[in-house]
C-alpha cells in the first residue's frame, strides 16, 4: 500500500483506542516499512529516565514525555484547503506525483 502521509503533513486521528481521537497534530516521522507514524502531541508516553552517575554526582532526568508511533490507518490527511480529514488520490503528470483532496480537487502538494 502506498502511505500518501509525509512528514510535516497535519493529520487527525480517526480511530483507534487512543484517548487523543479527533485531535489533529504534524507528523513528525513517517515509517512506510512499519506502516507507522509518530505525530506531533498525539499518543505521548512517558519514559522513565535511570540514575546516572557522573564524576560522584547522581543525575535523575526523572521521566520525559514522548510521541510514540502508532498505525498509520489510525490517521487520516487534513487537506490544507477545505480543513477537513480527506481522502486524498495519487495523480501523475509531467511535473511528478501529486495528491489530490477527494473532497475540495486541491492539489495537496
Ligand atoms: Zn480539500
Amino acid at each position: 500500500m502506498r502511505v500518501k502521509i509525509r512528514k510535516g503533513d497535519t493529520v487527525e486521528l480517526i480511530s483507534g483506542k487512543l484517548e487523543d481521537k479527533g485531535k489533529r497534530g504534524e507528523v513528525l516521522k513517517v515509517m512506510p516499512e512499519d506502516h507507522r507514524v509518530v505525530v506531533q502531541g498525539l499518543n505521548i508516553r512517558t519514559k522513565h529516565q535511570k540514575q546516572v552517575q557522573t564524576q560522584g554526582r547522581t543525575i535523575n532526568p526523572g521521566r520525559m514525555k514522548f510521541e510514540a508511533p502508532f498505525d498509520l490507518s489510525n490517521v487520516m490527511l487534513v487537506c490544507p484547503k477545505c480543513n477537513v480529514p480527506a481522502r486524498v488520490h495519487i495523480q501523475r503528470d509531467e511535473d511528478g506525483v501529486h495528491r489530490v483532496c477527494k473532497n475540495c480537487k486541491a492539489l495537496i502538494d
